[in-house]
């Protein structure tokens, strides 16, 4: 089977979908492997180390797609690129499928069977393939430092002969991947750390690391399969009354709050912000969908009510050397899961094959996907 890697082209983009050293394991497998050049430049891994690998440099992405029998990436291909494909090939990328119809068409006339990474079920099994786990925890890391980095104060408790300096005081939006990293981070660099997320299981694995759980007293909250799926307006009014209190004695805060399938909950109001410390900040990681805070602007630093406001979207992005180590890793994974070096399975009731598979053979069979683009 004849793999392809291209170079992402998305701005700010520096993560590649395959590493030297899985191109290595893949050819050892029987997979030959195509890479455009320069596709890992930006995360350090050049040309060289590929070949050396065993992989072979396309310099024109057309002459690499024309002979593909599956493309790897890490963002969704552009129409353009998509129209560059084999007929009958295959795609694994994160999708969002439904926010791409016009590329879901393209796959539809051009019989490609695209898998989503980010529709790969969150089960046991399939931990290994989990690229939206694995770059959460890579950008709730980050998220922290970005923070700690625009902050005018430090976070540890600091005794010194011109004076104590008092610890940071650091409050986390969600318990989930990110949140959970970003309480880890915050910890070993000192700060307070607080926390609130509506499932209440994770109060112990919040107090596990080092954190205070604020608990909310009130009811309302549906959860599933470790999601958030519905959440009351009476607790999220309850929540807004227990926080309120909490936000303004806060130096940063992380907001990471998801509730599956839905626009991200507005969790920090305008007049939360101005309730804040000048010199304070928020790095809001819910920004793609939506934000957790009313003020925060995509892909922007804005300054409110004395408050910096961060809304990068791409987080792991800016760790490219490790995101795109455990990125390759997980896409492997799924491709070894779903083919041998002869072909694809086509295993249609496997549960991580009916979880990602997205078009195939001409027809739109992911069921949510359909619902929504219907
Ligand atoms: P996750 O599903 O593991 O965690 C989300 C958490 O939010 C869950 O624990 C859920 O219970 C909690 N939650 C839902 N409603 C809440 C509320 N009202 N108050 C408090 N908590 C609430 O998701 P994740 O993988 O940790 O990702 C978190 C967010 O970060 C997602 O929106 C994801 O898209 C985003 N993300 C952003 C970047 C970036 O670069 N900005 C990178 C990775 C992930």
């Amino acid at each position: 089977m004849n793999i392809a890697v291209l170079k992402e082209g998305k701005l700010s983009e520096r993560r590649v979908a395959l590493t030297p050293d899985v191109v290595k394991s893949l050819t050892k497998a029987g997979f030959k492997c195509g890479i455009e050049s320069d596709a890992g430049h930006a995360s350090g891994f050049y040309d060289g180390a590929y070949e050396a690998a065993g992989g072979i440099i396309f310099p024109d992405r057309a002459a690499l797609l024309k002979d593909s029998d599956v493309l790897l990436k890490v963002n969704a291909p552009t129409p353009e690129e998509a129209l560059l494909m084999r007929d009958g090939s295959a795609l694994i990328s994160f999708l969002y499928a439904y926010t791409v119809p016009e590329l879901v068409d393209i796959c539809l006339s051009k019989n490609i069977s695209a898998f989503a990474m980010d529709a790969v079920p969150r089960i046991s099994r399939a931990q290994k393939m989990d690229a939206l786990s694995s770059q959460a925890n890579l950008g709730g890391y980050k998220a922290v430092l970005l923070g700690a980095n625009a902050l005018g104060k430090i976070f540890p408790l600091m005794m010194t002969a011109a004076g104590t300096i008092t610890p940071a005081r650091v409050l986390i939006f969600g318990a989930g991947v990110a949140g959970l990293q970003a309480v880890a981070t915050a910890k070993r660099l000192g700060a307070v750390v607080e926390v609130t997320d509506v499932r209440p299981e994770t109060k112990e694995q919040v107090e596990s690391l080092g954190g205070r759980f604020l608990e909310v007293q009130a009811e309302g909250v549906k959860t599933e399969g470790g999601y958030a799926r519905e959440v009351s307006a009476e607790y999220l009014q309850k929540q807004k009354e227990l926080i309120t209190k909490h936000i303004a004695d806060a130096d940063l805060v992380i907001t990471t709050a998801l509730v599956i399938g839905k626009k991200a909950p507005l969790l920090v109001t305008e007049e939360m912000v101005a309730s804040m410390k000048p010199g304070s900040v928020i790095v809001d990681m819910a920004v793609e969908s939506g934000g957790n805070c009313a003020l925060s602007e995509f892909n922007q630093t804005v300054v409110r009510h004395g408050v910096t406001i961060i809304g990068e979207s791409n987080l792991p992005a800016m760790v490219p050397v490790n995101a795109s180590e455990l990125y390759a890793k997980n896409i492997s994974t799924l491709l070894l899961h779903l083919a041998t070096k002869d072909g694809f399975k086509w295993e249609m009731d496997e549960e991580v094959t009916k979880g990602s598979l997205i078009t195939h053979q001409g027809e739109l069979v992911h069921q949510f996907t359909r619902e929504i683009l219907a």
